[in-house]
């Protein structure tokens, strides 16, 4: 009750500036802890966690920060919701985000877009912009993000705090508003590694509700941070090194390399020849699969229905009163992609080219332990400055290849760059989290 009180506190002082919640309900949140009944108690029993608010949980407003869900209110508990409950987690708020987690800077929010906790002016990064900024605000201790192409890596870099996307399949997606289904994960921010790998013991592992998670074992991840990290071998891959880069955050990687270098970490270039085709493939996978994930928002079964007149007409109207201008953007380019005559040039195309990204990082398992790269091509960049999307979906460079590839990878603060924060991205090979966790916690 106690802490709970105390996030109430702050998110009144700051967050009409940040505008990182959409929804909190603190007397719901203190009655949940009174009568709690924890099952197994953890490192984390008793701490309140935000969840972003494309995570269902019952009786509470989801809205994945669109209008045609304004009015949605959780019939039933995510998976991970759930276990948190079981552990004696309490859900506490939900984070504003881009809409359906579509974006990479949270103006594409059909609430009041967040701003960057170090410079009000700046945007978060996105989709999970809200979780990152009340985690960097001190409005929350950890919150829950998905990252379908970067969502929780970027926004954790571009906002200084921790963040985890974890495999595919190691988290269930059971109660995440489905966006790209072969790519969404749910993943972790946090002020350190240790909040993190605390709360990913919780809520991983197989789940009958999820017929695409793992039943593969869970580590005890908060114990295996404190490993020596000397001898490992690190691969630097040269296509990630371009001249894209800006050149403060390139010297900031080489200042984090001589640092690592000094603890006995080994760097050793790599090639991942696909990259160059990462941002199309991602942008036709992930939008095909929108495009048919979105098609349950109809007016029927959810949502804010618009018009009564025939069924076509209140289809229409939904959906277009409904839908914001970046969600019907991808809409528009998975059915393209997805139509009769283009399907094998582009969707089929492009999943074999996924197919190649995912090969290359494969390869390159083979010789090194973990991948370092940037998280981001630039610093923060300033509210509205990004008007032409194929800018907007070039911020995403460092972050798909992995989530087409389906590894896990964190973002960690790795000091400033014009007094905003950067992140480095450390990749490890499947259901290595205990290991890039442990790295993280090594460099932090
Ligand atoms: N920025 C990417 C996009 O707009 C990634 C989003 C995400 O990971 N949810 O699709």
């Amino acid at each position: 009750e106690e802490v709970i009180l105390a996030l109430d506190k702050r998110i009144k002082d700051v967050d009409s500036d940040i505008n990182a919640y959409i929804s909190y309900d603190t007397k719901k949140a203190i009655k949940m802890a009174n009568e709690l009944e924890v099952k197994n108690e953890t490192n984390l029993t008793g701490v309140p966690v935000a969840l972003k608010d494309n995570i269902v949980s019952y009786q509470d407003k989801t809205t994945a920060a669109s209008k045609i869900l304004s009015n949605y209110v959780g019939t039933y508990n995510a998976t991970v919701v759930k276990r948190m409950l079981d552990a004696g987690i309490i859900p506490y708020g939900k984070s504003n985000m881009d809409e359906f987690a579509m974006g990479s800077s949270n103006e594409n929010s059909s609430y009041k877009s967040v701003s960057n906790p170090f410079d009000l002016d700046r945007i978060p990064g996105g989709s999970s912009g809200g979780a990152a900024a009340m985690v960097a605000a001190k409005e929350a201790f950890i919150a829950l993000g998905s990252d379908t192409g970067g969502s929780v890596r970027q926004p954790a870099a571009l906002s200084g705090v921790v963040g985890l996307k974890p495999t595919y399949g190691r988290v269930s997606r059971y109660g995440l508003m489905s966006f790209g289904s072969s790519l969404d994960q749910i993943g972790i921010l946090a002020r350190n590694t240790m909040d993190i790998a605390s709360l990913l013991e919780v809520i991983a592992g197989y789940d009958e509700l999820d017929a695409t998670s793992s039943t593969k074992k869970v580590d005890k991840y908060s114990e295996l941070l404190d490993k020596d990290i000397k001898g490992l071998v690190v691969g630097l891959p040269e296509e990630y090194f371009t001249k894209d880069l800006n050149e403060d955050i390139r010297n900031n990687i080489n200042e984090a390399i001589k640092l690592l270098e000094s603890k006995g970490v080994i760097f050793k270039k790599i090639n991942l020849k696909h990259t160059k085709y990462a941002i199309s493939t991602y942008y036709i996978i992930s939008s095909a699969e929108a495009a048919s994930n979105l098609s349950r928002y109809d007016g029927v079964r959810y949502g804010v229905r618009q018009s009564n007149e025939t069924v076509e007409d209140m289809y229409v109207k939904t959906r277009s009163l409904g839908f914001g201008k970046e969600v019907k953007r991808r809409i528009m380019i998975g059915n393209y992609v997805l139509c009769s005559g283009f399907y094998d040039a582009y969707y089929k195309k492009a999943s074999q080219v996924r197919r190649l990204i995912k090969q290359d990082f494969v390869s390159a398992f083979s010789e090194v332990d973990l991948i370092l790269t940037p998280t981001s091509p630039f610093i923060a960049f300033k509210k509205g400055e990004k008007v032409n999307p194929i800018d907007m979906y070039l911020s995403d460079i460092y972050t798909v290849s992995i989530s087409l590839a389906g590894l896990p990878a964190i973002s960690v603060p790795s000091g400033m760059v014009d007094n905003m924060p950067v992140g480095i991205q450390l990749i490890g090979n499947y259901f290595r989290e205990d290991l890039i966790l442990n790295f993280a916690n090594q460099y932090e």
